[in-house]
């Protein structure tokens, strides 16, 4: 028989049409295969069981970077006559621009050769395939070419050029193929710079076996390492790098050596070992344990991804602190001349490489939750790919928030969130943010034609979304920050129509002009109704209160009309009371970020934190799991509003904690309460408007003693429950949602002027 066959996805750049090479052959077929701009169109002709068996080993064994969305098969009339098979070279107008896959882990090929004496490119720190190796972070422009790559300084030696024209061979178009011939070499600096003699690798693992802490060259950026079972080690690093409490993420030799520190479960581990090598959230073994590399129960757990660092652990180097190379919340430092000027003093050394790194891209972050991937930052090994939307607009830029910054942008069917940008508040992260936009833009070759911020007019990300709608004069839309949310978590599980969404945050502003964050809210992508809320706590000194959080506690406490006499001591109480009193600096919020902080306070904890959000994680990792008791949820209705009370709970934590009921009860009792009060809050707002699917979004689902509680309970109330697994419930997902609502504000509303795609 003879068919054609339409595959779509992304199926260039990652060796697909060698792949229908080999297969054509295994099965004898005759015809061709060209790349279109929605992936790739091919004919066969051959007998029709070995056809039937091409067609379904298209999707069965597709390389591993391939994304592919469909195979569409349609039998033709007639024989074609094509006496073999060739590949058509397709002009380059037709070929899709989206064809660029993310940076990935070394595959087990290029391991086994890595090893191999034999292999002559044994022990070579750049060796890649075209199923491997840097992609993203080294591209300059597109066509995704090596002379459009930071690989261009490296012109091919003869063998690897023979590998690269080689359709039989695994390295054939891998555009940064080399080898110790041709390509980027290593080398150490100690820590004034000097370029040492001797094998860099083997100086770096002495350094580090020494309890030395270096500078290590990845592929979006650098990392500080040292032995995480060397406390000394770790806290010298926390004090170098003024990075008191934050958890540290480590770089495990292989997942057996993960085992040893974390439960790591079959998904896990899958993940683990995936091509996209990303820092996996897993469970420590013991509650306390580890407590020099996080404050939690949980540590950051990846596996060596670059051929780098696979030789940096050898075969006795378990365990390293891998911390991305930054200083005070600025952008992941990426170039050698940054890492030689401003790592003075915290780096002992620096392994670096000559291949340059084009553009930063911090490690992904992610938990496994219900089997799948929760993402908390979605970077390497997952940025550029798209959220695939089927008929979604082209031409959108959606601006994101601020503290988790991100955007995303579309193509026909495609939005592509971009990577992990960092806190906008900063200079440095803001140019990064905008150069960003600018390399997505000629990445993918979009040109906005309509753009959405948030409501927030302060955020550094609404002021660039101004200027440029005004400079270009395309539309701007202003996008609700919980509207967002909700749109964010639905168009990631591909939701359409309306539903539920609980969008429970640090804060966000509301369309009242006050903050939000512990919302109920109905909504689709064209609008949304606000349901429910919480009771507002006052924030005396506004800011200040979210580091403080003694004054949350103390808020709470004076609005639940409790005896504050007991709850806080020291000079600035009397002044913050009287703040409290006369509603004096004392912005309203309605966060459930802060009423964490204002319980984490109340319940003894902690009473001020080095960095945001840190009381929930504090409050999550002091709560007995097994504590089934919860305190009294109250309600009452304001302006058609359900309101949860949380002043009765306010005062029995109160009365708890001066009876001596241990921290973890009372901090698993107050999240106990939570959930309750969510579940009813739910339950009426789904009888009144018939709606039964409701989304979860916002910061503080990231919480999983919430999370595995929350969803299951909604679930025996009736609710059909959706959590985020393609981007995070925070901050940093939702451009993808205020990208849904700017399609249907200004392309499915009908304004469809300045049209480019
Ligand atoms: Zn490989
Ligand atoms: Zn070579
Ligand atoms: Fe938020």
């Amino acid at each position: 028989m003879r068919a054609s066959v339409e595959v779509r996805g992304i199926v260039q750049g990652v060796g697909f049409r060698p792949f229908i090479h080999r297969l054509v052959e295994r099965h004898g077929l005759e015809g061709w295969v060209r790349n279109t701009s929605e992936g790739a169109e091919l004919e066969v002709e051959g007998g029709r069981a070995a056809v039937g068996a091409f067609v379904r080993e298209i999707s069965a064994e597709a390389p591993p970077l391939a994304l592919i969305e469909s195979v569409e098969v349609a039998e033709l009339p007639g024989s074609g006559g094509y006496g073999g098979f060739r590949i058509i070279e397709s002009g380059r107008g037709e070929e899709m621009r989206t064809l660029v896959s993310p940076d990935t882990g070394i595959c087990a090929d290029c391991l086994r050769e890595l090893l191999d004496p034999a292999d002559r490119r044994y022990r070579y720190p750049f060796i890649n395939c075209t199923n491997c190796g840097p992609r993203f972070t080294i591209i300059k422009s597109v066509p995704y070419d090596r002379a459009y790559t930071s690989m261009s300084d490296f012109p091919m030696c003869p063998d690897c050029a023979r590998e690269f024209a080689d359709i039989r061979d695994r390295r054939y178009h891998a555009q940064p193929d080399c080898c110790p011939e041709c390509g980027p070499e290593v080398f150490f600096l100690d820590a004034v710079g000097r370029r040492m003699t001797g094998d860099a690798i083997e100086t770096a693992r002495g350094c580090l076996k020494a309890g030395k802490i270096i500078c290590v060259k990845g592929l979006g950026g650098m990392h500080l390492a040292c032995l995480a079972g060397d406390e000394a080690a770790c806290s010298e690093l926390r004090r170098r790098k003024q990075r008191d409490e934050k958890p540290f993420a480590v770089m495990c030799r292989s997942v057996e050596c993960a085992k040893r520190i974390c439960r790591v479960t079959e998904v896990e581990e899958r993940l683990l070992v995936s091509h996209k090598k990303p820092i996996v959230l897993l469970e420590k073994l013991g509650r306390g344990a580890w407590a020099h590399l996080s404050e939690n129960n949980s540590i950051g757990v990846m596996l060596p991804y670059t051929p780098l660092h696979v030789l940096l652990m050898g075969g006795d180097i378990d365990c390293l602190v891998m911390t991305s190379a930054n200083l005070s919340d600025t952008p992941i430092i990426y170039k050698n001349s940054e890492a030689i000027d401003r790592l003075g003093g915290i780096a002992d050394g620096f392994l670096l490489h000559n291949r340059e790194i084009v553009t930063r891209c911090d490690d992904s972050l992610m938990r496994v939750f219900e089997g799948r991937e929760y993402p908390l930052r979605r970077s390497r090994g997952y940025v550029p790919y798209p959220v695939i939307v089927p008929g979604l607009a082209g031409g959108l830029l959606a601006c994101g928030a601020e503290q988790k910054a991100s955007f995303c942008m579309s193509k026909p069917g495609h939005a592509f969130p971009s990577q992990h940008i960092g806190d906008l508040k900063n200079a440095e992260t803001l140019e990064a943010y905008e150069g960003q936009i600018a390399h997505f833009e000629r990445l993918f070759d979009i040109k906005p034609r309509a753009i959405a911020c948030d409501l927030h007019p302060d955020y550094l990300s609404t002021a660039y979304a101004e200027e440029r709608s005004e400079r270009e004069g395309i539309s701007l839309l202003r996008v609700q920050h919980h509207h967002a949310h909700l749109a964010a978590c639905m168009a990631d599980n591909g939701l359409e129509g309306e539903c539920l969404g609980l969008i429970w945050d640090g804060v966000g502003l509301g369309t009242d002009g006050t903050a939000w964050g512990g919302e109920l809210l109905r909504g689709s992508y064209s609008g949304f109704e606000r349901l429910g809320s919480i009771h507002p706590l006052l924030l005396p000194g506004g800011d200040a209160a979210v580091k403080d959080i003694w004054r949350l506690g103390l808020s709470a406490a004076v609005e639940s009309g409790a005896d504050t006499g007991e709850i806080a001591a020291g000079p600035e109480v009397g002044a913050v009371k009287l703040m409290i009193s006369k509603r004096v600096s004392c912005p309203e919020s309605s966060g459930m970020g802060r009423l964490f902080d204002a319980a984490c306070s109340l319940a003894g904890i902690r009473q001020s934190c080095t960095y945001e959000g840190q009381g929930a994680v504090l409050l999550e990792a002091a709560a007995s799991v097994d504590e089934d008791g919860e305190y009294e949820a109250r309600f009452y209705v304001r302006d058609g509003l359900e309101v949860f009370d949380w002043r009765p709970m306010v005062r029995d934590i109160i009365s708890e904690r001066c009876s001596g009921i241990a921290k973890s009860v009372v901090a698993a009792r107050f999240m106990n309460t939570l959930v309750s009060a969510a579940v009813k809050m739910a339950e009426k707002a789904a009888d009144m408007t018939h709606l039964h699917r409701i989304v979860l979004s916002g910061g503080v689902f990231q919480n999983m003693y919430l999370m595995n509680r929350l969803p299951g309970r909604l679930r025996a109330a009736g609710l059909e429950v959706f959590t985020h697994s393609r981007v995070s419930a925070n901050d940093e997902g939702l451009s993808l949602g205020q990208l849904r609502i700017l399609e249907a504000k200004y392309v499915l509303g009908g304004a469809t002027e300045n049209c480019r795609d």
